[in-house]
């Protein structure tokens, strides 16, 4: 198929939440995306102060979590990549799988602020059109972008962050109706986040 309109939303989903997901639903339904591919990073480059779950961990709690969305995918490009995950070589590898679709790329409030910081940003405005989504605490605007690269959306709040989630699991505190029921059987399946960073 060719000519389709990809979403493509990454993130590290140490765990996947609903904030995640209902961005990724919300972008979906005003752009009249084909498909959303969710894509776990490798190693987050952002995010070398803390222990992140294993890749494999990860993109599995992300598949668990999408699999009831027929428009959801989650791809493993980052996840297979050696070395610090950068969006520059995630959109180029999708790009190269998906030459003839135009790439939506999806990314809150907070890591939208990051954008001017990245690698490349000019590069990576050639190969996607940015779309920032409002995330609770967060400001979003684009006074410091590049005029046309970017499209504000609002998507219901959720103050949901994967951090807080973690510190839930760690302190013994549920995390059910704050991520799929799914991911909360896997945490606990796999023992993920008890040991709460040294
Ligand atoms: P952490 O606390 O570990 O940083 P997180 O909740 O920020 O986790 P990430 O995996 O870092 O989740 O985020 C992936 C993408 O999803 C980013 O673009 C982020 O801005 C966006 N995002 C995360 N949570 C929300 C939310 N509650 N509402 C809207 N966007 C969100
Ligand atoms: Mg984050």
């Amino acid at each position: 198929m060719s000519g389709r309109r990809l979403g493509v939303m990454g993130g590290t989903f140490d765990p996947v939440h609903h904030g995640h997901l209902v961005a990724a639903s919300e972008v979906q339904a005003r752009f009249d995306l084909d498909e959303v591919i969710f894509v776990p990073t490798g190693r987050p480059w952002q995010k070398e102060h803390h222990v992140v779950s294993s890749p494999e961990d990860r993109y599995l709690m992300t598949v668990i979590a999408t699999a009831s969305n027929p428009r959801f995918s989650v791809s493993r490009v980052d996840v297979d990549r050696t070395g610090p995950t950068y969006t520059i070589d995630t959109l180029s590898d999708l790009h190269r799988q998906h030459p003839n679709d135009q790439l939506f790329f999806i990314t809150g409030a907070d890591a939208l602020e990051q954008i001017l910081g990245w690698w490349r940003a000019d590069e990576l405005f050639e190969l996607a059109h940015f779309v920032g989504v409002t995330r609770p605490g967060y400001q979003l605007d684009d006074d410091h972008l590049p005029r046309g690269a970017v499209s504000l959306v609002d998507v219901p709040a959720m103050a949901i962050s994967s951090t807080d989630c973690r510190e839930r699991v760690a302190k013994g505190m549920p995390v059910w109706y704050l991520v799929p029921d799914g991911v909360v059987q896997y945490i606990s399946k796999r023992n993920l986040y008890r040991d709460p960073a040294p």
